[in-house]
């Protein structure tokens, strides 16, 4: 188990909330990612679990039985993985994690920064033994039927020990494209802090006031979002960024898993709802996995 050897602070608004924000990730002497809503009068726990995910439009959101949320947990919860930080008490002032860069490049610098305890790193392993799919079809079936089966979220068992994420994403009409791997080695790690954590999410200025008027997308802005004009994405890093971004948030959402899962995660234009479907599917049966403490 590993923690943050110091408290480490972040301030910034919600990117669906806009709203300002304060967060601490502070050590903990139990396994596994807990946020405490400083602002609220309950200050029940609630775990960054996949059981405990309760909103997944445009976001990972968990909650407890006792009504606390927090928003918005995926960018962070890739930076803890990829940092090994399995085992943190989050202190958070208000509903939503802050979007801070709009990927995870802050929170996975300032975390390692800190400084990480010394423990037996990501001792949890989840090996996939079955092949394990989701559909679009399976959580919208009133979708029209030609696009039932276009998009789906896969975990197939992987013959090396690592997560291998391919993702496959079309925003505008243009397909992009992603691979990555993490093993545990400072070259994925690596990997992951040039080529994953700077990566945004999109929006479309032609969503923007349908978004607005639910509340959601008040704190984009060109800094956190790649924005896209019609077909054109005015301030993108990559051709894929929208790509690498989607393989980002997969890793965020495994890491509700409670552990390192071993397998290979291909997302065809999958979104929250189909990772956080899959690791539901997964855990359902015990024939599908197996848990491995080293
Ligand atoms: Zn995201």
């Amino acid at each position: 188990m590993r923690t943050v050897e110091q408290d480490v602070g972040f301030s910034g608004i919600g990117i669906h909330s806009g709203l300002p924000v304060k967060m601490t990730v502070r050590a903990y002497n139990k396994l596994g990612i807990f946020f405490r809503r400083a602002d609220l009068y309950n200050e029940t726990l609630v775990q960054a679990i996949y059981k405990n995910v309760c909103d997944t439009n445009r976001n990972t959101t968990i909650g407890n039985l006792k009504s606390v949320h927090v928003k918005t947990i995926e960018h962070l919860m890739a930076a803890l993985f990829i940092a090994g930080v399995d085992s943190a008490l989050i202190e958070i002032n208000g509903v939503e994690v802050p979007i801070l860069d709009g990927g995870a490049s802050s929170f996975y610098n300032k975390i390692t920064e800190a400084g990480i305890t010394k423990g037996k790193n990501q001792n949890q392993k989840i090996i996939v033994k079955k092949p394990v799919r989701v559909t679009a079809h399976e959580i919208w079936p009133e979708l029209p039927i030609e696009r039932q089966n276009d998009s789906y979220v896969e975990l197939l068992p992987s013959q090396n020990s690592a997560l291998n994420i391919h993702a496959d994403f079309r925003v505008e009409g243009k397909m992009q494209s992603f691979d990555y791997s993490y093993d545990g080695t400072q070259r994925s790690i690596t990997n992951f802090s040039q080529n994953l954590a700077p990566a945004r999410t999109f929006g479309k200025r032609s969503e923007w006031e349908y978004l607005r008027k639910r509340n959601m997308g008040l704190g984009a802005d060109e800094k956190n979002t790649v924005i896209y004009d019609r077909d054109k994405a005015l301030n993108q890093r990559w051709e894929n960024e929208i790509a690498r971004h989607k393989i980002l948030d997969a890793i965020g959402d495994m890491f509700t898993s409670g552990g390192f899962i071993v397998g290979n995660l291909t997302s065809y234009k999958g979104n929250h709802a189909m990772n956080n479907m899959v690791l539901r599917k997964l855990f359902s049966n015990s024939e599908n996995y197996a848990i491995i403490n080293t």
